[in-house]
């Protein structure tokens, strides 16, 4: 097993990706928190963990806070007695808005879950890895964070910033045993649609001329075993990084 023993946060993990990177890491041994706003989600995705022989707990968070992120992070700690793995894979779309119609209150919102999360718990995870010399960050950040045709002007801009911030990292820490890298998902089915409200009809449309190449959409199992990848000792000499997963997709431009 290429987890035996690690300890892993996964955030938004009741569903979609994030639940995906919970099973398999689970699968490969490690003990995992998964964290979500959707408890009742996570349980489930818990139940189903636990069923099949692995160790795993749900906590309620909201990543936009800074208490349930500490919360999340004293958690690992007080159940399974470190941490080795975090996945910041929480994130919300935007409604599509291009810059002009953009709301303050919505260009908030979307960095408090997309980005500001990102820091925060990389921050609080910060130094239980440099105590042990080791330690791995994932972020999901999207082919929106390498690209400006995917989503609107808030979620790209905030992807954007995540690739930053893993970059940045992983530079940072680099001789300190500890890696951050990110996975830049293109096209991927899961529920995330559902995070869309009130759609930009203006900006959707043209996103749809970038969306119109796209090969196929993605399943989330494909990201988990990238995300199982960077996670390993397989990937010990990929740090600072970004790991396209788009089935050829941005390849186009
Ligand atoms: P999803 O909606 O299926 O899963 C996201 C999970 O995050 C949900 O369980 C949701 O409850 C949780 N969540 C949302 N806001 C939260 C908050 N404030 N606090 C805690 N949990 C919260 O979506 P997904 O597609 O699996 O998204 C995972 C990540 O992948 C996101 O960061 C998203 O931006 C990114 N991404 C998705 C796609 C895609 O096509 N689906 C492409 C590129 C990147």
């Amino acid at each position: 097993m290429k987890l035996a023993g690690k300890v892993a946060i996964v955030t938004g993990a009741a569903s979609g990706m994030g639940k995906a990177i919970s099973v398999l890491y689970a699968k490969e041994g490690a003990k995992v928190i998964l964290a979500d706003l959707n408890s009742e989600g996570a349980e489930a995705v818990v139940d189903e963990i636990v069923s099949n022989g692995g160790t795993a707990k749900a906590v309620k968070v909201n990543v936009a806070e800074l208490t349930d992120i500490e919360t999340m992070i004293d958690t690992a700690v007080s159940e399974y007695g470190t941490l080795d793995i975090l996945v910041n894979n929480a994130g919300i779309m935007d409604s599509m808005e291009p810059v002009g119609d953009i709301t303050d209150e919505k260009w908030d919102l979307i960095f408090d879950i997309n980005t500001k999360s990102v820091m925060r718990a990389t921050r609080k995870a910060m130094p239980i890895f440099l105590e042990k010399g080791k330690g791995v960050i994932i972020n999901t950040a999207s082919t929106g964070g390498l690209n400006g045709a995917h989503a609107g002007a808030a979620y790209g801009a905030s992807k954007h910033a995540v690739v930053g911030l893993t970059k940045n990292t992983g530079f940072m820490y680099a001789e300190k045993g500890i890696r951050c890298n990110a996975i830049a998902p293109g096209g991927v089915e899961t529920n995330i649609g559902s995070s869309i409200k009130n759609i930009n009809e203006f900006g959707a449309s043209r996103t749809q001329r970038a969306h119109a190449v796209m090969p196929r959409m993605g399943q989330p199992e494909e990201i988990a075993t990238v995300a199982l990848f960077l996670a390993s000792d397989e990937s010990s000499f990929v740090n600072g990084t970004v790991i396209t997963a788009d089935g050829g997709w941005t390849a186009a431009f």
